[in-house]
This record gives C-alpha cells, structure tokens and sequence, in this order.
C-alpha cells in the first residue's frame, strides 16, 4: 500500500504512520519527494483497509498499489528517480551515454575507447570484463583483470564505469571497480542475483531479458528495490521476435510505457537492439526522441577486430556523429546531450 504525507508533515507524524504499518507485518520503504514523502508498505499483508489510514495525522491519501510491482510503480515515485553517481546524474534533464566496447580485450583498446567515447561527450565507459557468451568456447572475458583497465583508464579520462555482473560471487569485485553493475539480458530473472544486489549500494543497470514483458522487467526491478538499493535504471536492447533483419526488435514502445508505469530511469541500447552496425545510429536517435534518459552503446577503436559482437559495434567516426546528432534530437525534445 501507499501512503501519501501531507506536504509539510512533520517526522513525528512519518514516523507514527511508519510504525502503524510495520506493525500490521509491512516492510516500509520510504520515498521523499520535493513536496510530499510518500510510504510504500509491502508484504504479503492483505486484510487493510485505506481508509484507516487516511485519518492518521500527517496524512493525505492512502491507497492499495493494484500493480504487482509496487516500489518500481510511478506512484511511489511520482517526480522520477534521478540515479546521481559523483556528478552525473541519469534520469534528470541530461540523455547520459555509456559506450566502449563489448568486452575488455587489452590495456591499449580500453585506454583508446576511454579516450574516444570521453571526447566525443560520453560519460561512462562500458566493457564487459565477465561475459555471457552463447557459446561456451567463445571468449569468456578478463575478469578482474579487465575490471582493473577498466578503471584506470576511466579514472584517467574522467569517466564512470558500468561493467557486468553475472553472479553473486563476482559481486564483490564489480562493487569495487565499477560504478554501475550491469544486469544483462540474461540474468534479468535470476532473482538470487538481483536480491544480491538488492543488498549492496552500488547503482545497477537492469536489461530487459530478450523474451521479457515490461512488467516482468519491472518484477525484476522490484526485488532489487525491495533489498533497499533505490539506484536502479532500466534498458530497453531489443527482444526476440519473428524478425531476422535485425540480431533483436528493439522495442522503442517499451520506453515510454516504462515512463508511464515507473519512475526508474531508462535507457535504449542500439546495438544489442540491432546486432548491425548501420542501424545502430537510427536507433540511438529514436531512442532519444522516445524519451530515453540514456544510451548503452557498443565502440571500439577498431571494431573489425574487436573480440565480441564486433558487427553491432561503431567505429569511433560513427560514434561522433551519433553524438552530435543526438544531442539535436535531445534539445527537440526539452532535453540535453
Ligand atoms: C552487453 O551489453 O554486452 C550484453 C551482453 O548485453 P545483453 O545482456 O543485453 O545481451
Ligand atoms: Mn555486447
């Protein structure tokens, strides 16, 4: 249930509400909005009724959350959640690129991309240093190794990390390099995972899994909120459908149906949407004009040789170009780039 406060209510009058409900068996999470502080009680507590509520001091509006995801609903939320990480805030008025290559390959290609994806105006280098392959003799990735490039470079060219997380023992290492732990496809239902990281405080990037709903993807938000790490932010990389032009269909609707239903930020990734280079900058920029509140995008310094998924990935010209065109689209649409 959600629990509305007055604007203005005072923390004894929080406090009271918050008490009454963890006594009725709810686990309360409290979110602060510029006017109102709003209350989300969440268990398995049916037998309530709102109004009981609505006469406690303090209080505006009571209501049940018909939606089976409650914390990552908008209405917990109602003004959206702006994930801020040093001084880069995503979810705000800025559309926040994060881009490098697939995977960590070697000191001098993460150094080169930290390079270039700064330049042109990114603000997060990606790289996977834990890969999960298709194949289980592809290349697996660098492990610590890479989340250690990864970071100097980052740290040298002004840059936040994001880097994969595929299990719950490599938690650890990610909370340590990186600023944002990726969820990928996946591992969107893999819900040991996503209650480790519901445990920790490091922000997290959530995929949508490549046969997923929108509300499953939200589900899955939610037992990560519900561990207490607020910090999450949606993409949207294309699902599986009868279509084979592309690598996925990367559904564009899924973000402005997320902006309708939740107040976590979400982002577009072009290039596991399309799987081919040349669509990878239509798609960048469709995604900005629906509303993303950023972009995941895969660039290598050479991406002809790049050691996964090299056909997705622009080369650095490209990637230029993308930036400069989607900060035109961004001011079109009340934002910036
Ligand atoms: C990736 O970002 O490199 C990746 C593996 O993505 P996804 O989980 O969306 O396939
Ligand atoms: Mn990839």
């Amino acid at each position: 249930m959600l629990v509305v406060m007055q604007a203005g209510a005072s923390e004894q009058q929080v406090q009271g509400v918050i008490d009454r409900l963890v006594n009725m068996g709810f686990t309360v999470h409290r979110s602060t909005g510029v006017t109102h502080t709003v209350l989300g009680g969440v268990g398995p507590v049916e037998d309530f009724e709102p109004a009981d509520f609505e006469v406690l001091d303090g209080v505006k509006e009571c209501h049940r959350i018909i939606s089976p995801y409650k914390l990552a609903s908008r209405s917990f939320k109602p003004g959206g959640t702006v994930v801020k990480i040093k001084d880069v805030e995503i979810g705000g008025n800025s559309v926040v690129v994060m881009a490098g290559p697939c995977s960590v390959e070697n000191v001098d290609q993460i150094e080169m991309s930290a390079e270039i994806v700064a330049k042109a105006g990114a603000k997060v280098i990606r790289g996977g240093a834990f890969k999960p392959r298709s194949s289980p003799y592809s290349f697996q990735g660098m492990g610590e190794e890479g989340l250690k490039i990864m970071r100097a470079a980052a740290d040298r060219n002004g840059l936040l990390v994001i880097s994969e997380v595929m299990d719950q023992s490599q938690l650890p290492l990610l909370c340590e390099y990186a600023d944002i732990l990726q969820v990928g496809a996946r591992n969107m239902q893999n819900f040991n995972l996503l209650r480790a990281i519901g445990n920790v405080r490091t922000p997290v990037l959530l995929k949508r899994g490549i046969s997923a709903t929108v509300e499953e993807l939200l589900l899955s938000a939610e037992y990560i909120l519900s561990g207490g790490n607020y910090d999450v932010m949606l993409c949207e990389r294309g699902i599986r459908t009868y279509e084979t032009m592309t690598r996925n269909t990367m559904d564009i609707s899924a973000i402005p149906v997320v902006k309708k239903l939740s107040h976590l930020p979400i982002l577009g990734d072009p290039s596991h949407g399309t799987g081919k280079r040349e669509f990878v900058v239509p798609m960048a920029r469709a995604a900005v004009a629906a509303g993303a509140d950023g972009l995941l995008v895969e660039v290598h310094p050479d991406p002809d040789r790049a050691v996964s998924d090299g056909a997705q990935t622009l080369k650095p010209g490209q990637f230029e170009e993308m930036m400069q065109q989607i900060r035109l689209i961004a001011q079109a649409v009340g934002r910036s780039a």
